[in-house]
């Protein structure tokens, strides 16, 4: 017997009422009254369908969500929150397998069927964040696809033995080598990009570079990833997260940064954050750039404040891009899902027939208004199969 579930009573990205056949893991038709004996049904309630949430920027090994409540007394720069946060990780025991299950659970009951996790990878914890979210990606195959980036949180060549670490990590099975701020954190650039590149031709695997240096510096960063991108053919496999350089009001200084971004078919993450400088969504998007969203660190000792809604993100993305008209938002919302999923390289992505079964169903009359009322989600389809329902997960977190 084959796998099938019928999504009775939907409407398909806002559209006509419809039925959704699931076989296999598939979408195997869409259309009016399918007729499916023997299948068994679901009841969608005239909500809408929509294409499963795309979290492409988190931090699964690092969140406090179960935790007691842990009051933030860290210092205002970059370096005292990385510090303070390595320091914790002992003291009070953020064990990377819990708090990524915790998070999996979170994101899934919202309506993630995609996350993207960076994950530290330090000399003082070694490949216990790597280790602990492979472990939560095994567990919880059934319910997320979970893609793994080796960070080097805490630097990479000013802490000797970390570039050792991300070599294993890759050899572990990260899917993606990650960077952070080549200027600003390591102090050297060159030497700090060369060697994320060499690792990530080494294990043939894409890039994900965290880039919060603002203005000249982060401009500066973004002409060595270019050169770089460049050279080594890698044009469709790099990724620079935040970018908030690219929200610099200079357009003698942003403009040829986007051109350059698109010819090299560089992607975009945003979170759209409201207290820092943001990459203007429309004018990547217009100028074809993938461009993707995520929630990044949620609850950590980086900040209280997030829950995993990637539908919150795109008000989040809406509020700081001044999206007001539908359409508008509707952008947000394509960040939020299609563009995660152009930036992941999913395979058979969206909402069509012959696309795997990973969707969402919520009440709303459109996109627009499901995105800013929010309601809980009356299921969520992984695999062909429900995984959660009216927005608590089929699975446990520990
Ligand atoms: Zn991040």
């Amino acid at each position: 017997m084959t796998d099938a579930l019928l999504i009775r009573n939907v409407r398909p990205s806002g559209g006509d009422l419809a039925d959704i056949l699931i076989r296999d893991g598939r979408i195997a038709a869409i259309g009016p009254s399918l007729a499916a004996p023997g299948i068994p049904t679901e009841d969608g309630g005239g909500a809408l369908a929509l294409p499963g949430l795309v979290e492409a920027h988190t931090h699964l090994d690092k969140s406090l969500w179960g935790m007691a409540w842990r009051p933030n007394d860290s210092g205002p720069r970059l370096i005292d929150k990385i510090d303070n946060e390595r320091r914790l990780k002992r003291e009070i025991n953020i064990d990377p397998a819990r708090q990524s299950a915790r998070q999996v659970v979170l994101s899934v009951s919202h309506g993630s069927t995609h996350i993207r996790s960076h994950v530290d990878v330090d000399t003082d914890h070694g490949l216990w964040g790597i280790e602990g979210v492979m472990e939560t990606r095994a567990a919880y195959a059934d319910i997320v696809d979970i893609d793994i980036v080796a960070f080097p949180q805490s630097g990479l060549l000013r802490r000797p033995g970390t570039l050792d670490l991300m070599d294993r990590a890759m050899k572990a099975g990260a899917d993606v080598v990650g960077g952070l701020d080549p200027c600003a954190i390591d102090r050297d650039p060159k030497g700090h990009l060369d060697a994320i590149f060499a690792l990530a031709e080494k294990y043939g695997k894409p890039l994900d570079i965290h880039l919060h240096e603002p203005g000249e510096m982060g401009a500066f960063s973004f002409d060595l990833i270019f050169e770089r991108t460049r050279a080594l053919g890698m044009e469709g496999q790099v990724v620079v997260s935040h970018a908030f350089c690219l929200g610099t009001p200079d357009r003698d200084l942003v403009d040829p940064m986007i051109e350059q971004i698109a010819a090299l078919d560089i992607g975009i993450m945003t979170t759209g954050p409201a207290s820092r400088p943001a990459p203007p969504v429309k004018r990547l998007l217009d100028a074809g750039i993938r461009v993707c969203s995520g929630s990044d660190g949620i609850r950590d000792t980086w900040g209280p404040y997030g829950n995993a809604d990637m539908l919150e993100r795109v008000m989040l993305v809406g509020l700081r891009n001044n999206f007001r008209r539908d359409d508008e938002v509707e952008l947000a919302f394509h960040v939020c899902t299609q563009g995660g999923a152009d930036i992941m390289r999913l395979e058979g992505y969206g909402l069509n027939v012959g696309a795997k079964a990973d969707l969402v169903i919520v009440a709303g009359e459109t996109i627009t208004h499901a995105a800013v009322a929010r309601p809980p989600r009356r299921m969520v389809i992984k695999h062909g199969r429900v995984v959660a329902r009216d927005g608590v997960c089929s699975r446990i977190a520990p």
